[in-house]
């Protein structure tokens, strides 16, 4: 037989060059990257143009393809980690979990079950138990699983409410959100097959929370047309404007009309940390699922999102399925075999990096950051509040502030008020200094401020409302000019 050339490796001496030299971009990276822009435009012509290609026949030497990586595709990509990025929910990361993704990925440690890596298996287990005392979860009974996001988390948080709540027949089931629930939510239901009549859209209250009295209603009234109402989706920290629904009211209602009370954490979960965000989360630990996404506030890296069950059993009485080939594993219960508790089998190690970083900077150093976003949104909005030219449209909650320019002594209609902050996120965009985007709240166009880097200053936030004011200006002589 012919002697196979084709193992995919490099030299011992290879491996290490090619290595250092991506641990020497990373810190570099890391070390300078609050200096740079935060903010890459690329369009598909402009991205074809560097990287259309035929997968090539022949390979070429490891270190240009990795400069050509270094130079093309790492500086094409904003960057959500930027001080500067405020937009969507940013992605602050940290170093430490950086290299523990590298280690993870560097093993190739499969973490799906107990078997192939106890190790794996048992800091999933370690770290979970973390969150669920963090959450007030019962903690012998609870449990939950690693998600490659708060996505895949609402999505497994459904097919569990659904199994646990309906068996194999849903069709007379329904589903309460709220219209501030994240569209990922929305995407889980009808993933699962869900008809639109059986999903109940609930409008939020003056200050954008769950109505609680329209909930009640609904359900009142769907029971009465044979329904099943099955599962209520409430959100700790909305993506829009940080509101935490009435966590405790809609427990209680879930209690007694034994609905499966989920709990869209993704966002502002972690402000649990804090001492203001404790306050918040009151009623959180009655959620019999809560998603929460460590890369987000909890300054990993993507990806990892998080679900966790008041009772582990839900996951494995939804997810168990037993194909002959992994009979020989089984093991006891105590040692969990995480494909049991989710959709994947494959897993990448995951807990590896949340375990690491925890260990390495202490839950203190995540309060004290937590802490550090949640009053630097409050100074924000007095500092706008204090203003001529800017209105505070939704208040400083769990990081998030939205406001919009309008000044005092001019007499806008909502119609260019619209305009005005349209341009002036384009324009701050299209410079690249900031990321900095509009959202809708109450049919107004507003800018939207999510503070959840440590490493923002109250300079990045002063240079960006300079640069906004510029750009207001521009556009006030534009409208003025047209009159
Ligand atoms: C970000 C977010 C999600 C989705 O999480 P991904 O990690 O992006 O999949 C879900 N819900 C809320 C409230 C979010 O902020």
């Amino acid at each position: 037989m012919k002697k196979n050339n084709a193992r995919l490796e490099l030299s011992k001496e290879e491996m290490k060059s090619y290595g250092y030299q991506i641990v020497d971009a990373i810190v570099e990276h890391h070390a300078t990257q609050d200096q740079k822009l935060p903010v890459a435009l690329g369009s598909r012509e402009e991205m074809d143009s560097l990287f259309l290609e035929e997968a090539p026949e022949q390979g070429s030497d490891p270190s240009q393809v990795l400069h050509f990586v270094l130079d093309k595709v790492m500086t094409n990509s904003t960057n959500m980690a930027h001080p500067r990025s405020f937009s969507f929910v940013p992605g602050p990361s940290n170093y430490v979990s950086v290299m523990a993704d590298t280690l993870a990925t560097g093993y190739n440690i499969f973490s799906g079950g107990w078997a192939a890596s106890p190790s794996a298996a048992e800091l999933e287990i370690v770290t979970i138990q973390w969150l669920l005392k963090i959450f007030g979860f019962p903690k012998k009974k609870g449990g939950g699983i690693f998600t490659s996001g708060g996505s895949m988390a609402n999505l497994t948080a459904v097919v569990t409410a659904r199994r646990i709540k309906c068996g194999d027949d849903f069709s007379k089931a329904v589903i309460y959100l709220s219209d501030q629930a994240h569209s990922s939510n929305i995407k889980a239901i009808r993933v699962l097959g869900f008809k639109k009549e059986q999903i109940r859209i609930i409008p939020t209250d003056n200050e954008l929370k769950f109505s609680v009295n329209k909930l009640k209603n609904c359900i009142a009234k769907d029971r009465l047309e044979g329904l099943y109402p099955f599962c209520l989706m409430a959100t700790a920290g909305t993506t829009n404007t940080g509101t935490v629904d009435p966590l405790v009211e809609l427990g209680k209602i879930s209690k007694k009309e034994d609905i499966w009370f989920h709990i869209d954490g993704a966002y502002g979960g972690a402000a649990i940390l804090s001492q203001k965000g404790k306050h918040a989360m009151k009623g959180i630990e009655k959620a019999d699922s809560l998603t929460v996404d460590p890369h987000k506030w909890f300054f990993q890296p993507y990806e990892m999102g998080c679900l966790l069950v008041r009772n582990h059993k839900n996951l494995s009485h939804t997810f168990t399925e037993k194909p002959e080939y992994l009979r020989d594993i089984e093991g006891n219960t105590s040692e969990i075999n995480f494909y049991d508790h989710g959709i994947q089998l494959t897993r990448r190690f995951r807990a590896l990096k949340f375990y690491m970083s925890l260990k390495t900077f202490g839950l203190k150093e995540f309060r004290d950051a937590i802490t550090y976003n949640i009053d630097l949104a409050e100074e924000v909005e007095s500092m706008l509040r204090g203003s001529k030219s800017w209105e505070v449209v939704f208040p400083a909650t769990l990081a998030v502030i939205n406001f919009r320019y309008n000044p005092i002594n001019k007499k806008y209609s909502e119609k260019e008020l619209d305009k005005i902050n349209q341009y002036i996120s384009e324009k701050v965009v299209e410079s690249r200094k900031a990321l900095l985007v509009t959202t809708i709240l109450n049919g107004q166009i507003v800018l939207r401020m999510c503070l959840i880097n440590p490493r923002t200053t109250m300079k990045d936030i002063t240079d960006t409302f300079d640069l906004c004011k510029k750009y207001a200006l521009e556009i006030e002589e534009e409208l003025a000019s047209k009159v």
